[in-house]
């Protein structure tokens, strides 16, 4: 903790990376940690397998109980490590914050220099006439969820297996890691790809990986922190 503290002292712009892992604590479970969707069988399927561009289109009712039973989770809140990342920016430590997560809780906690690379959760659109819906309106559907105005299907607003990442959120992100002196990596297994891509732009002084289980980009560190997010990133972690 102490050395943490003294990286995060020293350092002048820090970027964010993280994954599912940052967000267990709020109760949303991830895909390949302990008790993640990938251990969960559902009618002989992955997780990985449903959430595709192909799976959606030829079998939508099937994407779309999947999505609504274990992607949408309107009761979770940020938890310490949300609260912390949303410190350092208010403080001007924080200059980007990257996520793979498409539950919204970084923007929840305050966070406003944050790039969802894989999306969010709180935008729908119709596929035929683009129109927008909110996570509200999602959750008040059951089945495929159609356009009122023209019976479209309206899809998420998030990255499946086989689509491409948001370019503007990847490039904002790249951007971000390219300028830090600092990149904390955390909560993410950086199984996927093009996102785990993202840390090849980082040339700053100091990589801080906090994940239970050892990841890729472990060899490359100056600090590995073993353990849950939620016991390093902490409220009050910049007070002297
Ligand atoms: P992942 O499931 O592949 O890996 C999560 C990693 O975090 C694992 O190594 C796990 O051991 C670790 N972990 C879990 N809880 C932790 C904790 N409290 N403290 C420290 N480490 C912890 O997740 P990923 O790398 O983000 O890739 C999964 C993809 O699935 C992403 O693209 C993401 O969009 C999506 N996803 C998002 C959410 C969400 O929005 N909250 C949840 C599940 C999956
Ligand atoms: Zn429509």
């Amino acid at each position: 903790m102490k050395t943490l503290a003294d990286i995060l002292k020293r350092a002048r712009r820090v970027a964010f990376f993280g994954g599912a892992g940052v967000s267990t604590a709020s109760g949303i479970p991830d895909f390949r940690g302990d008790g993640g969707l990938y251990s969960r069988e559902y009618a002989g399927l992955t997780p990985e397998m449903i959430l595709s561009h192909s799976f959606f289109f030829l079998h939508p009712d099937v994407f779309f109980d999947f999505y609504h039973r274990f992607m949408l989770h309107p009761e979770a809140r940020p938890n310490a490590a949300h609260l912390a990342l949303a410190e350092w920016e208010r403080a001007g430590k924080l200059t980007g914050l990257v996520t793979q997560n498409i539950d919204g809780l970084h923007r929840a906690a305050g966070n406003r220099l944050v790039y969802e690379i894989h999306g969010t959760v709180h935008e729908n659109r119709c596929l035929d006439c683009n129109r927008f819906f909110p996570l509200e309106w999602m959750l008040q559907t059951a089945g495929i969820p159609r356009c009122p105005d023209c019976g479209g299907v309206v899809k998420p607003c998030v990255t499946l297996y086989g689509e491409a990442p948001d370019p503007y959120a990847m490039t904002g992100a790249c951007r971000e890691i390219s300028g830090s002196d600092t990149l904390i990596v955390a909560g993410t297994s950086l199984a996927v790809e093009p996102a785990a891509s993202c840390l090849a732009y980082f040339h700053g002084r100091e990589l801080v990986v906090i994940n239970r289980e050892e990841t890729p980009a472990d060899e490359k560190a100056t600090l590995v922190l073993r353990g849950n997010v939620t016991d390093f990133l902490r409220p009050g972690l910049l007070s002297p």
